[in-house]
């Protein structure tokens, strides 16, 4: 009998179970990829990440040919493209990577159902975090967790499987049967692209991984936060895709604070999956309830555009805005940053800013991007206080970018002002500013708000709310 492997997030023929059981039980095995236009063209449409897409399939596809196999491509709603597949090929098993996001979860409910109208099995494996089973760390009391320090004990706990190693040849395809093509990104609807991306795919991921376990990891506990190049691995928008499997990636951690420190980010993955598997309305709603509907959220268009477009006036804030525009990607510390701007100095609501990075990153992750959204505004699982998490622009930027190179390199109208009032480039002497070529309010924006008026504004806003 033959199986279908259904490709969704796992973009890899490495450290891949599901890939592993179909081989191991069928003599023909069918790697199916199938783009979903709810996906493509719903409220988390975007343009770069969809061409980073398109370039991990063409990778899988090559790896795929490389063994005798290739990949298949379809186009529509999977329960039914599956569905026809199975009728076709003489299915009796899907194996997938389970995946645990709302809309995967709903998806994947109507493809079993659809399936098992025709006797045809929907086979779910693990393969998406580093621990096998996301849902199953619990409290004492059996609860599912809502705050990371007790969900990090108890993930440190949790058995780990043996990583699985690639196949070294596939079964060739079924004679006859229509393999279909990695479309354009433009023949999708979608036109907007980062200009400067990483290149999507399994080999690509993997040099990536290799050189920063050799060369960075080391350095990673006292790195992580500086604003330079290289300080983290920047595998996010790989992991994402399954480019590179959690798993694996902890398997090849070593000893030492650098290793450790890295496995706890890969941990804040995991509990970000773990926190949206058994809180779907977390993707619509706040995680504590004493925050749903009650804050007095700002809706100014025009200063949410200053921020989507890195004109704020706070260089650190519109450095990395500019960053996400350019490169698909942001630096943690900066995604902070901004995000502490947008919700708390703003006011504006999480909800506008998870769309806008959804729309840009490359790894934009409903669980990731949602429990971070969350964690930054206070009304997620972070348990401090909102005071503690109102960050100022200009004090970030000492600490993280204190020769101010982040900024220059993403701000270039401010590459000439002097260190000493490049974090408040509104303090410059008006001569300064045009010997400097920056002159504010012309070259470069004055501050769109004041940060210690809207530190108070908004602390009074998370008093009034709870
Ligand atoms: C407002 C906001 C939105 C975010 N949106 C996303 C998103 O859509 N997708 C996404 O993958 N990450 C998101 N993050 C988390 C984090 O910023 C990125 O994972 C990280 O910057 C990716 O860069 P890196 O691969 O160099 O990370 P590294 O520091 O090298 O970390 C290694 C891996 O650990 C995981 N990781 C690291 N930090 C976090 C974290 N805080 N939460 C969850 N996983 C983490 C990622 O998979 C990352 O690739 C967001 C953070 C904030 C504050």
């Amino acid at each position: 009998m033959t199986a279908i492997v259904w490709y969704r997030r796992d973009l890899r023929l490495d450290e891949h179970p599901a890939l592993h059981a179909a081989l191991g039980a069928h003599e023909a095995v069918v790697p199916v990829y199938c783009l979903d236009d709810r996906l493509l063209a719903g409220r988390h449409r975007s343009g770069p990440r969809t061409q980073f897409l398109l370039e991990c399939l063409r990778d899988l596809d090559g790896a795929l040919r490389e063994r005798g196999s290739a990949l298949v491509l379809r186009h529509g709603r999977p329960e039914l493209e599956l569905a026809m597949l199975c009728d076709e090929l003489r299915v009796d098993e899907v194996h997938v990577t389970a995946e645990v996001t709302p809309f995967a979860v709903r998806r994947d409910a109507r493809v079993k159902a659809a399936l098992e109208r025709r006797g045809v099995a929907l086979r779910r494996h693990a393969g998406l975090g580093v621990v096998d089973d996301l849902t199953a760390p619990r409290t004492r009391a059996g609860e599912a967790y809502t705050t990371f320090s007790p969900f990090h004990r108890s993930w440190l706990q949790e058995e780990r499987r043996a990583v699985l190693d690639p196949p070294s040849d596939l079964p060739a395809l079924p004679t006859g049967l229509r393999r279909g093509r990695v479309p354009s990104l433009r023949s999708l609807g979608l036109g907007e692209r980062a200009a400067a991306p990483l290149p999507g795919g399994a080999r690509p991921a993997r040099a990536r991984l290799k050189r920063f376990l050799e060369e960075r990891v080391e350095r990673y506990a006292e790195d992580r936060d500086r604003l330079v190049p290289g300080a983290t691995s920047r595998l996010s928008p790989y992991i994402h895709f399954g480019c590179v499997s959690a798993r694996e990636i902890e398997s090849r951690l070593g000893a030492g604070r650098g290793s450790e420190a890295f496995r706890r980010q890969l941990a804040w993955r995991d509990f970000n999956h773990h926190l949206i598997a058994h809180h779907p309305r977390n993707a619509t709603v706040e995680l504590q309830a004493r925050y749903r509907g009650n804050i007095r959220w700002s809706r100014s268009r025009a200063q949410f555009e200053a921020w989507c477009d890195g004109r704020t006036g706070y260089p650190l804030v519109d450095a990395a805005m500019r960053q996400l525009r350019r490169e698909g990607w942001m630096h943690n510390r900066a995604r902070l940053v901004a995000g502490s701007f947008l919700t708390k100095d703003l006011g504006i609501d999480w909800r506008w800013g998870e769309r806008h990075f959804m729309r840009w990153l490359l790894d934009g992750d409903q669980a990731n991007n949602n429990g971070n959204w969350q964690w930054v505004a206070s009304v997620g699982s972070d348990p401090q206080p909102a005071f503690r998490r109102i960050y100022s622009p200009t004090r970030q930027m000492a600490a993280h970018d204190p020769d101010g190179s982040y900024v220059r390199r993403h701000v270039p109208e401010l590459a000439g002002v002097p260190d000493e009032y490049l974090r408040e480039p509104w303090t410059m002497p008006r001569a300064v500013q045009r010997r400097a070529g920056c002159v504010i309010g012309e070259d470069y924006p004055a501050p769109i708000v004041d940060h210690a008026w809207a530190r108070r504004e908004a602390l009074e806003r998370y008093r009034l709310a709870s």
